[in-house]
């Protein structure tokens, strides 16, 4: 019997999984599929490498080698300092003495393992991957280390994102958008590489491994804790940690070992790039058309840049707007120097430096006590996405993968783009 199926959140079909499918064959709306596992509980495999002890619920074909696993644990300092009897961290990211062995320091790298391990180890196409950065830098490291062909594209002012504490092996290439390009520039270019033959798109939030790769947070966090907790806070930049935040709320919510209580989402952007706050605070579950040098120039004055996707999966059926809405949940914009003082707060009391969208996320809970939005006794749960680089840097040599080829803008948006990229891919 199979592990799981794929179900379509829209119309109800079914699908065994193919391992490489992203949508519902139906002429409908846009909608995820979500995989449902047969049997509803979880248990930790301790044996398993990384994040696959949580295997149970993972839609994989195999495991790989990977070290890093989401660790939550209790705070006593943040908690005291903010006056709060049941406040938690899901730290990913690199803290030796926490046991937290993300060494890429983002939470990036519960996605890779869990995408590349859908995919059995006999499939010979490449897989695609566009990155604002961390995303890159994890997939680059965990294919690197098991020898798994890569093609990564990233906009080039976000080169310095991709390192290692490994070397590079040659399975691995990189692309670059260059100049002005940015997030968008390298998804299209993405798009069409993967349509080309012998490679395929990593899917993004469309990919059940992925957000179940994420889900796993709160898998940590619930068998931590003992109890679902009542308010989760993370920060977005697609959101599709956030909707897999609230699957697992789902797929362990009525299986009687973590309580039935509700866990509302408190998801949070980076001002001036907030593109689902506003569009939540306005009640509309599609955001408007933007502006696309207004958007450029938004997104360059953010501090946490890994939160600026353009096209997030909001008004997807099943995406950020439908789990906001079902969790009863808020929305934060958090300013670029209440984002630099929640990290430093963040370090000072806990001991360990965190990246800027963790910082974002801190920022938001703060907010939260301020309008009371929690409560003293309310089980807390917060999302640091990424932490520990200072720690890495320092414990590790690192390493640079240098781009293979940059595309400008005016290249990628030519009519000779596709063959450009034939001839470039035999050389890279
Ligand atoms: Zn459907």
């Amino acid at each position: 019997m199979e592990k799981y199926i794929l179900k379509c959140l829209l119309c109800g079909k079914e699908y065994e999984d193919d391992y490489l499918r992203l949508d519902c064959d139906e002429n409908h709306k846009p909608s995820l599929l979500r995989t449902m596992y047969k049997n509803s509980k979880f248990s930790v495999k301790k044996d398993n490498p990384g994040m696959f002890k949580f295997v149970d619920f993972l839609p994989v074909e195999r495991t790989l080698d990977v070290k890093g696993a989401p660790v939550t644990y209790k705070s006593e300092r943040s908690a005291h300092h903010l006056g709060l009897k049941n406040l938690f961290f899901i730290f990913n990211g690199y803290w030796p003495e926490k046991n937290a062995y993300m060494e890429t320091a983002s939470f990036k790298e519960l996605e890779a393992p869990s995408v590349l391990g859908r995919v059995p180890e006999n499939h010979n196409g490449t897989i695609v991957v566009a990155s604002a950065g961390n995303t890159g830098r994890a997939f680059a490291h965990i294919c690197s280390k098991n020898r798994i062909p890569l093609v990564l594209i990233i906009p080039e002012m976000n080169v310095n994102e991709i390192w290692s504490v490994e070397p590079f092996r040659e399975n691995v290439k990189l692309i670059c958008a260059s100049g002005d390009s940015d997030y968008s520039d390298a998804i299209k270019l993405a798009g069409k590489i993967s349509g080309m033959d012998g490679y395929f798109p990593e899917g993004g939030a469309k990919n059940v491994a992925r957000r179940d790769g994420m889900a796993t947070t709160i898998l940590d966090a619930a068998h931590t804790i003992g109890r679902m907790p009542d308010h989760y806070f993370q920060a977005i930049g697609s959101g599709t940690g956030g909707i897999a935040a609230w699957e697992s709320y789902n797929r362990l919510h009525g299986n009687g070992n973590y309580g039935d209580g509700v866990m509302k989402l408190h998801l949070s952007q980076n001002y001036p790039f907030i593109p689902m706050v506003d569009a939540w605070n306005k009640k509309l579950d599609t955001i408007p058309p933007m502006d696309e040098e207004k958007a450029k120039d938004d997104i360059h004055h953010i501090r946490a840049k890994v939160l600026s996707n353009r096209k997030p999966p909001y008004s997807i059926r099943g995406g950020v707007y439908d789990v906001l809405k079902a969790s009863s949940g808020a929305m934060y914009s958090v300013m670029n120097d209440e984002v630099a003082e929640a990290q430093q707060l963040f370090e000072k009391l806990e001991k360990i430096d965190i990246h800027p969208a963790a910082g974002v996320a801190f920022g938001s809970l703060l907010q939260a006590i301020e309008k009371k939005s929690v409560h003293e006794s309310d089980y807390i749960a917060v999302n640091i996405t990424g932490g520990g680089e200072k720690r890495v840097k320092q414990d590790n040599d690192i390493y640079y993968l240098k781009p293979g080829f940059l595309f400008t803008d005016e290249e990628i948006n030519s009519e000779e783009i596709d063959r450009k990229i034939e001839d470039i891919l035999m050389t890279v």
